[in-house]
């Protein structure tokens, strides 16, 4: 059976993988060659962003720099993107998944499976807990999920260094398909029985960076960043564990685990944002608008609905770190407290 892919998003993580996704298609005669990709329509300088990577092959917004292969069509249409595919890449700010899947519902061909590469968790208002991103695809859409997450800062894949990720897989079918179109030489899959451990590491993660970049900007040296590391990586396993007991422990040490989190305390957007909020004194909100050209932080919405969970079940003395975080994020808390109250 011939599968067809088609990508759902197109930021800077979601472009960086359309190149890498683009190129394996060929390699395997049961893919279709086109790749569509779902692009959130707006204008550069008058033209089209759609029409811009159609034309030039670059997305000149999110990805600068780096040539798409030509079989990748960006698609304003969500509906017409994924109406005949078979896999879907999701690869979008969590915040916009459930507006998404509210629009493919009942429009996706019934034998479709999905990947989500996205990291964050799904909070409503007043909900006591929190839904996975792939329990909200599977369960909106009737199909199947994985996931993808490891140590892969989008840009550093693109000019294609050299990095491991991790795939969580319930069927493994599923499993060694999406890794047929995601591995190469230097973008190295492994692929594991974990899908919410693997998608739990990639969530929490984001908030522990959050922390990384605090005390970057406080300039507390790198004993201090590597206590930051260890903590947050305690935290990410216990709140993993306290909520799914099967998740399994090899899986904090898999790309998606450790070599995540440090990637991004080293050099992700979180980490610099949050540097810049102790050396600025600006908010976030306002460093995410003056540092990110569009692109979306996703650690303090994060930090944000774990507070949400953990103060509801009466979990913060539990997890010092994330909820100093969360309080550093958005309530006016010092930064230093990321010291002194864990
Ligand atoms: P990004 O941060 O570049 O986000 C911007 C994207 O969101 C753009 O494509 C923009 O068009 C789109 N957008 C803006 N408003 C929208 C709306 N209302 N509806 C739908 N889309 C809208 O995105 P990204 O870096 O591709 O991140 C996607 C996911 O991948 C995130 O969960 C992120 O944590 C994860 N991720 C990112 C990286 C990275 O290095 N960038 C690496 C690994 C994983
Ligand atoms: P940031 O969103 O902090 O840039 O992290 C990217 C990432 O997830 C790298 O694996």
């Amino acid at each position: 059976m011939t599968e067809k892919v088609a990508l759902i998003g197109s930021g800077n993580w979601g472009s960086a993988v359309a190149k890498i996704v683009g190129g394996n298609v060929h390699n395997f005669e049961h893919f279709d060659k086109e790749v569509k990709m779902w692009v959130y329509e707006e204008q550069i300088d008058g033209k089209n962003l759609t029409e811009i990577i159609n034309t030039k092959h670059e997305n000149v917004k999110y990805l600068p720099g780096i040539k798409l292969p030509e079989n990748v069509v960006a698609c304003p249409d969500l509906i017409k993107t994924c109406e005949d595919a078979t896999m879907l890449v999701f690869v979008v700010p969590h915040q916009f998944v459930s507006g998404i899947c509210k629009q493919l519902k009942g429009k996706i061909p019934s034998n479709c499976k999905a990947i989500s590469l996205i990291k964050g968790i799904d909070v409503q208002d007043n909900a006591e807990g929190f839904r996975l991103i792939t329990d909200m695809i599977q369960e909106s859409l009737g199909i199947q999920a994985c996931m993808l997450s490891g140590a892969n800062i989008a840009d550093e894949v693109a000019e294609g260094r050299f990095c491991e990720t991790t795939i969580g897989y319930r069927n493994k079918k599923d499993g060694e398909l999406f890794r047929d179109i995601f591995h190469t030489p230097f973008f190295r899959v492994s692929i594991i029985e974990d899908v919410v451990g693997v998608e739990l590491c990639g969530a929490l993660k984001n908030i522990i960076a959050i922390g990384g970049g605090l005390v970057d900007g406080l300039k507390m040296g790198a004993n201090t960043k590597a206590a930051i590391i260890r903590i947050g990586l305690y935290e990410m396993r216990k709140f993993a564990k306290m909520f799914y007991k099967d998740i399994k422990d090899e899986t904090f040490f898999e790309s998606c685990g450790v070599a995540d989190l440090v990637t991004t305390c080293a050099g992700g957007r979180n980490r610099k944002v949050a540097e810049a909020h102790v050396t600025t004194g600006k908010s976030f909100d306002q460093l995410e608008q003056e540092m990110l050209n569009g692109q979306k932080l996703q650690g303090t919405s994060t930090a944000k609905d774990m507070y949400g969970i953990l103060s509801k079940k009466g979990l913060c003395e539990e997890f010092p770190l994330m909820t100093t975080i969360y309080r550093i994020c958005y309530e006016d808390v010092p930064p230093k407290r990321i010291v002194e109250d864990i």
